[in-house]
């Protein structure tokens, strides 16, 4: 039997995970002094939620959900995104709730599933963190959201980057838009390719972010959202870039940046990579203010800012940019074992090293002392202890820091006390003193 992966999915392995944890615990780290708290939520849904929630017109509610009907005839989908599922969870377990502090940030991280053409940068199955922020219809939280956006990446250490704004206005401004978008659009209907034709009665707004080259030279000239504004949303809007400027946070303005997802309004953002060598795929992040969503899910009317980003992309953009992910669990210790009779002293060493928070690692495979020395070079070990017949029979074992190549002898008893960390940091601050 041969057995494949599922096409458009990918398997993460040993050797790629540092990246993702690097990602993930850098992240954390941002979030926290943002104030988000993390929330989780299942993997599927039914699938009305993404109909509703999304839009049926929306490329993933109409081409590329992963649904199914279950046992007990429920139409269910594999959640395409994470808004949807948030909102349902906000609603579903009243968290506008005084308690519940208010705005309400919150993030999640986790597999999304769309059924599309697998290709670099575009899977079946991958990965977004997101965040959401819950009631507050003040233009400082588009604000804040988007510096968190871009803080984040900074973290990781990226630096080429460009956040991109638009405004979507309300739905007034939609409206009379929508309208003047058909007027412009219709007198070059032939011209336009079959998407988009389609797309011209259903959803116009998505003709103006069509790949297809024909349809970009006739967008070109078609009317800006930024002049259908109703007086609020224009209020907000340069606020928005008031507070931006003020911060010194750079952006730039595109009108016809649209989003694929029919809940927004007012101000929607993506983050370009600027990454040479990076092919098309130059989104990494993208999302905006959606001020009537929960109440579409059946809550109270609750205005909302989020964001998602792609760890695939992301990860593809830290390569472009030859960024190294810096090894957060470096190996402390290697015990090598010289002749058969310590073995077992050296897997209890290596065991009591563990419980005090030492990262430690020996030989399982009855290797002879050279390859283990070799094996701990190739670890990075920190320090080597060595232990051979006559280090057991006088209770000592050898304690080498590999960064000077210095060493001393220790009491084989004191690794088994309770502080014995103190004391290892301690020997390995004297045999390295000349370093620093
Ligand atoms: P695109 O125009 O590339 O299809 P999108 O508008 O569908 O993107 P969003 O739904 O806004 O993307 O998702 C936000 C981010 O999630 C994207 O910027 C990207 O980093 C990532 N993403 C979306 N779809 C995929 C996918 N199929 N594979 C990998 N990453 C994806
Ligand atoms: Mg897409």
């Amino acid at each position: 039997m041969n057995y494949k992966r599922p096409k458009g999915t990918a398997d993460i392995l040993p050797n790629e995970t540092k990246k993702w944890q690097f990602v993930e615990k850098t992240a954390k780290k941002v979030l926290d002094a943002y104030r988000f708290n993390e929330i989780r939520t299942p993997l599927f849904e039914s699938f009305d939620l993404f109909s509703r929630g999304v839009g049926e017109t929306s490329d993933i509610v109409s081409k590329e959900m992963y649904d199914f009907y279950d046992k007990g005839k429920r139409h269910i989908a594999l959640r395409p995104e994470g808004t949807a599922s948030i909102v349902r969870a906000y609603v579903e377990n009243k968290l506008y709730g005084p308690e519940h502090g208010k705005p309400l940030k919150v993030y999640y991280n986790g597999p999304m599933f769309r059924y599309e053409r697998p290709q670099s940068g575009r899977m079946r199955q991958f990965h977004q963190l997101g965040v959401e922020v819950f009631g507050s219809r003040n233009p400082e939280t588009d604000v804040e959201t988007m510096a968190l956006a871009m803080d984040l990446f900074r973290a990781f250490g990226l630096k080429q980057l460009t956040l991109v704004v638009n405004s979507l206005g309300d739905v007034e401004t939609r409206k009379a838009y929508r309208e003047a978008l058909i007027a412009f659009l219709e007198p070059h209907f032939e011209n336009l390719s079959k998407d988009s034709q389609e797309r011209l009665h259903k959803n116009p707004l998505r003709v103006l972010d069509s790949k297809d080259k024909k349809d970009q030279e006739i967008v070109k000239d078609a009317p800006s959202i930024l002049d259908y504004l109703t007086e609020e949303s224009a209020s907000h809007f340069e606020k928005v870039k008031a507070m931006m400027d003020d911060l010194e946070i750079p952006y730039t303005i595109d009108h016809r940046m649209v989003r694929g997802l029919d809940y927004y309004t007012d101000t929607i953002f993506e983050i370009m990579s600027d990454a040479p060598g990076f092919g098309a795929l130059t989104t990494i992040c993208a999302g905006g203010r959606y001020n009537g969503l929960v109440e579409e899910v059946g809550g109270p009317e609750t205005p909302g800012f989020g964001f998602a980003f792609g760890l695939e992309r992301l990860l593809m953009t830290l390569d472009a940019e030859n960024i190294e992910i810096p090894d957060e669990s470096p190996l402390d210790v290697y015990v090598v074992g010289i002749g058969s009779s310590t073995s077992a002293e050296t897997f209890k060493v290596v065991q009591a090293l563990r419980q005090q928070g030492i990262t430690a690692e020996k030989d399982f495979m009855n290797r002879k002392p050279k390859a283990q020395f070799k094996t701990a070079d190739k670890l990075k070990a920190r320090v080597v202890m060595t232990l051979g017949e006559d280090e057991l029979k006088e209770g000592t074992i050898s304690f080498k820091a590999m960064a000077t190549g210095k060493q001393t002898k220790i009491n084989l008893a004191d690794i088994y006390t309770d502080n014995f960390k103190n004391q290892f940091v301690q020997e390995l601050a004297v045999l390295t003193a000349d370093e620093k």
